[in-house]
């Protein structure tokens, strides 16, 4: 199955993780396979028919349980498609032409299936009726689901049993199945889809191995168990590396070593400019887990927990207790330091299969985060309750994330206050002094920032959305990627403005969206006036390693000429340069 690539081939796509990693590759199912005719010896053909057969039953079974998953979280009507894919499963004329081909070709079992649905497709494709045409895309569904199972295909449910390190291919993995990777054997992944800063690629920063999204067909012409290295710093896979390839990535391994001693100084030094001006550094979290990692890279702090990843991949929510647990937890470790506990943020990409969010046309403008969690109070009570309780044992601040509209604020805080009630009555401790902000990630919230500010201790910029917003570039798709910019004078602006508006009323803004985690952009953002970074623990020491070569005056010359100029790429051009004189060893040779 493997080596069908012969010789060095390379394949590119986003970097949004950095790193190089080499191993063997699996591909996940969805992946199209190339079939291969081959004529089997007499005594192996009874075996292959068999072998036929047990892959219907197990893809029967994995059928039968997806319609159960999706039967829970949708409506009948979503899970009466897999009935359709059962019928066609257990289609007799099919199997028959499949079992001939088998027996009397003496044709492999995958070329055999491939080649019966393929004529059977044709012949859906090619009617007048639409229901039929509609049921060839199922077939062809059900044909890879088939195929995937006869060729070994992992099945992504199987990311928890991975038996040795690898990487994965995918056509796209979703932040559940992300939030399952074990580092132990998942040395990198690429997808043919996505964006920089979707939330399958923040997670991969926050594993802190290499990654790669947007490599368009990557699934469908690699196998499994083939050789691939994975270029994280460049977006690039190289399947079957030369030895002239090894080597150049040795020697880059050898810059990568001396470049971490250089940030490992840096490390737990404060995030201060050569003229004074300190910048609050903090991390970005998903869960209890990454606290070691927080105090490793020595974050002051978390400046972003989305908490939304103790929803996913658990059959009910998490308890009010569970989540105090888990708030106290990462309050205790961090203790002095602070922890911004963002509220649920789900919807958008981001989805808990034990929570009954209907599919809806765009998800991004749809029912997420804030929006949700007003419409779920019980759901809510229970969070902010948490967050409450926490607050009495370290130092928690709180924020909610999608801000539109003073509204959203003044509800939100009303269930607070009723929450603080309740507590205060069952004489159960929290901080009443709790500090909460306002995510600034929708460009209405920038336009009514005055008024945000009077409501609230501090804002944190999610730049992530806020550039997807303003731009209409949706985070997660690679094909708009070229619009998705975070040098968009637009963008400056509106970090400007968020920034004056804070100020003005005596308040901090922060950063917490990718932007704030990239070494080219953090001069342009100390610049613009932020008080506070907060990013991937992984890039604490590079963001540090800048800051601390550089003066206030210096980044402001560099907000100046960025507010003052049309062109995001002249913005950019001018911030690589900036970034490149002052800390040439972040930026040396990337192979
Ligand atoms: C953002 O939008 O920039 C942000 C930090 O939130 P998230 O990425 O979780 O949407
Ligand atoms: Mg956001």
């Amino acid at each position: 199955m493997s080596g069908q690539l012969k010789g060095e081939k390379v394949f590119r796509g986003i970097a949004v993780s950095a790193g190089v990693c080499r191993g063997k590759v699996i591909v996940l199912r969805h992946a199209r396979h190339a079939i291969a005719k081959r004529e089997l010896p007499e005594n192996e053909i009874d075996a292959e028919a068999k072998r036929f057969e047990q892959a219907l039953v197990r893809t029967r079974q994995q059928i039968l349980e997806v319609q159960r998953r999706v039967s829970e979280t949708m409506s009948s009507n979503e899970a009466d498609i897999f009935d359709a894919h059962l019928l066609m499963l257990e289609d007799r004329v099919l199997i028959e032409e499949v079992i001939k081909l088998i027996r009397e070709q003496k044709a492999n079992a995958d070329y055999a299936y491939h080649t019966a649905s393929d004529r059977y497709i044709a012949v859906l494709e090619a009617v007048e009726d639409e229901y039929l045409r509609e049921r060839a895309a199922d077939l062809r569904d059900l044909t890879g689901r088939v195929l995937d199972n006869l060729l070994g295909a992992k099945d992504q449910s199987d990311l928890k049993h991975l038996a040795e390190p690898c990487i994965l291919v995918a056509h796209d993995l979703s932040p559940s199945m992300t939030a399952q990777i074990d580092k132990k054997f998942v040395l990198g992944f690429v997808t043919d889809i996505g964006g920089k800063t979707s939330h399958t690629a923040i997670l991969a920063r926050s594993l802190d191995i290499p990654a790669i999204v947007g490599a368009k067909t990557i699934s469908e012409e690699l196998e499994t168990g083939d050789y691939a290295l994975l270029d994280g710093y460049n977006g690039t896979v190289i399947v079957n590396p030369t030895d002239q390839t090894l080597f150049e990535y040795g020697q880059l391994a050898k810059v990568k070593a001396s470049l971490d001693e250089k940030l490992r100084e840096v490390q737990h030094q404060p995030a201060v400019t050569l003229d004074g001006k300190v910048i609050h550094l903090s991390a970005n979290i998903e869960d209890q887990n990454d606290v070691p990692a927080v105090l490793a890279h020595g974050a002051e702090g978390v400046g972003l927990f989305r908490t939304e990843f103790l929803f996913i991949n658990r059959e009910q929510p998490p308890t009010e207790e569970e989540q105090f647990q888990v708030y106290r937890e990462v309050a205790a470790a961090l203790k002095p330091n602070g922890v911004i506990i963002r509220t649920l943020d789900i919807g958008g990409d981001k989805f808990a299969s034990n929570l009954q969010l209907a599919q809806e046309m765009n998800p991004f403008l749809g029912w997420r985060a804030i929006r949700f969690c007003l419409a779920q109070p019980e759901l809510f009570r229970a969070q902010l309750r948490a967050i409450l309780r926490a607050s009495a044992e370290g130092n928690i601040k709180m924020m909610y994330p999608m801000i539109s509209g003073l509204d959203e604020l003044n509800q939100a805080n009303a269930l607070l206050e009723k929450c603080k009630a309740e507590l205060r009555a069952e004489k159960i401790p929290f901080a009443e002094n709790l500090e909460v902000g306002a995510m600034i990630e929708i460009p209405s919230a920038v336009l009514i920032a005055d008024s945000l500010a009077k409501r609230v201790k501090f804002f944190s910029i999610g730049s992530n959305d806020l550039i997807q917003y303003t731009l209409a570039a949706d985070r997660t798709n690679e094909k708009v990627s070229h619009l998705y910019e975070p040098t968009h004078p637009a963008i400056l602006r509106l970090i400007k403005m968020t920034v004056d508006a804070a100020h003005a009323n005596g308040i901090w803004a922060g950063v917490c969206g990718e932007i704030g985690g990239d070494p080219v952009l953090a001069p342009l953002l100390v610049g613009l006036g932020v008080d506070e970074l907060s990013c991937a623990p992984a890039v604490i020491a590079q963001v540090k390693y800048v800051i601390r070569r550089i003066k206030l005056e210096e980044a402001q010359q560099l907000a100046a000429f960025a507010l003052a100029s049309e062109s995001p790429s002249q913005i950019l051009a001018r911030c690589v340069e900036f970034a490149r004189q002052t800390a040439p060893s972040l930026f040396e040779k990337q192979a």
